[in-house]
């Protein structure tokens, strides 16, 4: 008998589920809406030209090798990473009170945040909304939080945000439980609070002393500007809140593979930074013990140049104005076929992903009927539609759901 019978099979994890069988499934209309990748009007992946361009430096820079980097990243990327999210002149920085350090992609910083935050900071309680980036909840567990909770984060009825429902969820919640917030283009609803919605957030957290914990995966795809969407997490750090946020390159700039992220710890003194950091270089040494260069390389010769981060910052535009366009194509189609229901809150939700509203049963059938992939919650991925597959996608809702 195996030792390893024992082991029993764990559910698949949806979204890789997804890409298996959209690999496999030869039908020429096929159409993958639920892996979170950006897409050109060609159905293709992205590869950002300014990314094009710096890799072909990197591969010529006698000067790079393969030594390890220190445990807690390189130094020049963690500022840049750190000034992106907060900008350049914000007090915290100033105040030399935050603390960056590389991570493997946004995953990996919301890991460590949490390990240092449930076994370090000892908290107890944390809260993710709900829905959410399903990886929030296990990662929660994981890290050893002893109670994990959801707070209410949407009116399905209303397809809109469940603030009074959130807002009290969070004013009953203990004492110095760990908050995390989606600091834009949530996932997987395409909803965020707006500027008010986000000043009572801050109160009711204050309030009841809760730990903000900001997950950044899509800085720059809410408004297109990557300045805009950093608002809540500095509006947070302006009214006094320590903080932690993680950040990842994966979608804003095309670099899903090569795990480029930061954990960003905000502190309100800057004497306990060297504590936190020893701390935090244990945490790493037992896991991964020192992260991967490639990728932050590239995000260090985009950021660290003007003319570089302008490209990047117009790209992103770019991307950010394809995704509405599409919004609209699908939402205009759908009415168009007078499929049943409403189908403007495709326009009005932002970022990559659209909460459709469609059912479970609705997803089934648009996987096994139509060679459509999507995800049961009915979440798709915006930007997975082209002026081609469009109609035919939305063509395939209308029979789904009439
Ligand atoms: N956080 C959210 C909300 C996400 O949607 C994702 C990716 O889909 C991530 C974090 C992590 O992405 P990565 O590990 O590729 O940076």
């Amino acid at each position: 008998k195996s030792a390893f019978s024992v082991i029993k099979p764990a559910p698949p994890v949806e979204i890789f589920h997804m890409i298996k069988l959209f690999q496999d499934d030869k039908d020429p209309k096929k159409v993958n809406l639920s892996v979170g990748a950006y897409r050109t009007d060609e159905g293709k992946p992205y590869v950002l030209p300014i990314i094009k361009k710096c890799e072909k430096e990197l591969v010529n820079d006698p000067k790079l090798n393969h030594e390890y980097l220190p445990i807690l990243g390189d130094p020049q990327y963690r500022k840049l990473a750190m000034e992106l999210l907060l900008g350049k002149d914000n007090c915290a920085i100033i105040e030399e009170r935050v603390l960056p350090i590389q991570t493997i992609s946004g995953t990996g910083a919301v890991r460590v945040g949490c390990d240092f935050l449930a076994k370090c900071m000892k908290r107890r309680v944390a809260y993710c909304s709900n829905p959410t980036w399903e990886n929030h909840f296990g990662i929660c567990r994981t890290a050893g939080f002893k109670k994990v909770k959801g707070y209410t984060y949407w009116n399905p009825k209303k397809r809109n945000l469940a603030i009074c429902k959130l807002l009290s969820e969070l004013a009953e919640a203990p004492e110095g439980s760990v908050v995390i917030l989606h600091a834009s283009a949530h996932n997987p609803t395409g909803t965020d609070p707006s500027r008010k919605q986000w000043k009572q957030i801050a109160e009711v957290m204050k309030s009841r002393n809760l730990f903000p914990f900001f997950d950044t995966a899509y800085q720059g795809f809410a408004s297109g500007d990557i300045d805009r969407d950093a608002w809540p997490v500095r509006y947070f750090i302006k009214e006094g809140f320590e903080l932690l946020a993680a950040q990842s390159f994966s979608k804003n700039m095309g670099l899903y593979c090569e795990r480029a992220g930061c954990l960003v710890l905000v502190l309100n003194d800057k004497k306990h930074i060297p504590n936190v950091a020893s701390q935090l270089t244990l945490l790493v040494r037992q896991n991964y013990s020192n992260p991967p260069a490639h990728g932050i390389r590239l995000v260090t010769k985009v950021l660290g140049c003007e003319e570089n981060r302008c490209e990047w910052a117009s790209t992103v535009k770019k991307m950010s104005s394809r995704i509405k366009e599409m919004r609209k194509a699908l939402s205009e189609k759908l009415v168009e076929l007078e499929t049943p229901g409403k189908w403007d809150h495709i326009v009005k939700q932002i970022g990559m992903f659209s909460f459709t509203g469609l059912k479970p049963q609705h997803a089934e059938k648009l996987i096994n009927d139509k060679h459509i992939y999507m995800l049961k919650s009915g979440r798709i991925n915006v930007c997975a539609l082209t002026t081609k597959n469009v109609e035919y996608v939305a063509q395939s809702i209308n029979e789904v759901v009439k």
